[in-house]
């Protein structure tokens, strides 16, 4: 899911993110905004993300 804000129609509520910036109401491609979850990035981007994370903890547990 994604939120979308058109300035079209002034859409403005979560739908389902088709990988493209169209409005899920009116189909402008102008003027529209998304808000992509985490859930809607690649295996490849959350791994990233994940690992970061993880490395993140390990500096902690190193401090203390
Ligand atoms: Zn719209």
């Amino acid at each position: 899911m994604a939120r979308f804000q058109c300035a079209v129609c002034s859409f403005d509520d979560h739908a389902t993110w088709a990988g493209e910036l169209v409005c899920p109401r009116c189909g402008n491609t102008t003027g529209v905004r998304a808000a992509i979850g985490m859930e809607e990035m690649t295996d490849r981007e959350a791994e990233a993300l994940t690992a970061l994370a993880a490395q993140w903890s390990e500096d902690g547990d190193d401090a203390e």
